[in-house]
């Protein structure tokens, strides 16, 4: 007689169809994010789905939340499954929504094509395959091992791709992330099969403000540019800035290695007159510019803080202003979020490694995420610091025309789940 844990694995390898079917089921259903399209029709489904394996279904709402409307609404679902005695709970969260189309597909994004062992469609990679894949996990485990103990949660939630402020963090400020509630989370995010990524880098954005004096543009000596001002704020920063963020660099496993050190971008630069409008054929008026903007947006590391990245860029600007006669500024902070990173010996990290092990047979790498994601308000709203990313679909191909996830890692993965599942809420 096979043992239970052979029967799991083959359990899941028996679900195979049922797991191609889902994964096309939530492709055809298109929730694009902006503006959110269809987030109560993908939780009706996933609530009708998980309600009939046991589950206990809540929707919510993210009411008032940032995109929230009558229009929008920034539906979530949260499904809860109780085992047969009291333990601990491990939940698996999974954004719904999806980025925008754009160009170059070679295949219908909402067609959910089967194709040489790969789904095709918008939202395969990042991440409708790794939500699929946790339900088969979660589905199969719970019908092998009836006499688990504490709880399995799914959660399907909003936004993450524009800040998930109207899915994960309005479940954690209503205390669906706790510590007293969940004790363990994986965010089945496209990482590759063989990977567990540890948290990710901070994010600090912030706009710089240059004034000068507007005036004719036949006399600009009786004004002051305010973009001439931020030209030397920018000469300041290749000076001074860029080569200092190249030499910080980072214990954190970030991929792609270039990523591994402080990063800055300049998201935007706008000096003096607005772009006419559409339709205006004139000429522009001459005048001297009185205002200069530019936002950056700085990716942070374990080792620094927001305070600290502030404080650079104050230094870049005081630097500029002592050897600038009328130089003036303003640096107005946009967001701010912080590093995370899971303890490598951590209760998920543990057992999600040695379930890789054992499916895979090899050692599992441990990453860290150059952007951030929903794990950020797991950590600081949810005080959970018990979270991984684990999930199939290789994380390049996410946002790309013709993203596809292969079905063999989607399997993988859920057997890898289910062992972790396993591991931490087997019957006692
Ligand atoms: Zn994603």
């Amino acid at each position: 007689m096979t043992d239970r844990r052979t029967q799991l694995l083959e359990e899941i390898e028996r679900r195979r169809d049922d797991l191609i079917e889902l994964t096309q089921a939530l492709i055809r259903i298109p929730t694009l994010n902006p503006p959110g399209d269809n987030y109560r029709e993908i939780c009706d489904f996933l609530a009708t789905r998980l309600r009939a394996r046991g589950f206990i279904i809540e929707l919510v709402r993210a009411a008032g939340a940032p995109g929230d409307s009558d229009r929008y609404p920034r539906w979530n679902v949260v499904g809860h499954k109780e085992g047969r005695s009291a333990g601990e709970c491990l939940h698996f969260n999974s954004h719904i929504d999806v980025v925008t189309v754009g160009e170059g597909w070679t295949t219908d994004p909402f067609g959910g094509e089967l194709r040489d062992g790969r789904i095709y469609g918008r939202g395969t990679c990042d991440m409708k395959g790794g939500l699929a894949t946790s339900i088969i996990a979660a589905e199969a485990f719970i019908d092998v091992y009836a006499d688990f103990a504490g709880a399995v949660e799914i959660s399907g939630t909003a936004d993450e791709e524009t800040g998930g402020y109207g899915g994960v963090a309005y479940l954690a400020e209503k205390g669906f992330f706790s510590p007293e509630r969940v004790q363990h989370v994986i965010i089945p995010e496209p990482l590759n099969k063989d990977r567990v990524c540890l948290g990710h880098r901070g994010v600090w954005w912030g706009e710089i403000e240059t004034k000068g004096r507007i005036a004719h543009g036949s006399m600009p000596f009786l004004g002051d540019s305010a973009i001439r001002h931020m030209g030397a704020v920018l000469a300041e920063i290749e000076a001074t800035l860029y080569p200092a963020l190249e030499l910080k660099h980072t214990v954190m496993p970030v991929v792609p290695p270039q990523a591994r050190q402080s990063t800055m971008n300049i998201n935007s630069l706008h000096g003096g007159q607005a772009e006419p409008e559409a339709g205006y054929t004139g000429f522009p008026s001459a005048v001297v510019a009185d205002s200069a903007r530019m936002v950056v947006d700085r990716r942070y590391l374990i080792e620094e803080s927001g305070a600290e990245v502030r404080q650079e860029l104050v230094d870049v600007l005081e630097r500029v202003k002592a050897r600038r006669k009328n130089f003036r500024y303003e640096l107005r902070e946009l967001w701010q979020v912080s590093p995370t990173l899971t303890d490598r010996h951590a209760p998920i990290v543990e057992a999600v490694s040695a379930a890789i092990g054992e499916v895979l047979g090899l050692a599992p790498e441990y990453v860290v995420s150059p952007g951030t994601y929903d794990q950020k308000h797991i950590d600081r709203i949810g005080k959970l610091k018990n979270c991984i990313a684990y999930g199939p679909g290789i994380l390049d191909l996410a946002h790309q025309p013709d993203e596809w996830v292969a079905v063999d890692d989607m399997l993988d993965s859920a057997k890898v789940m289910a062992l972790a599942l396993l591991r931490l809420l087997g019957p006692r």
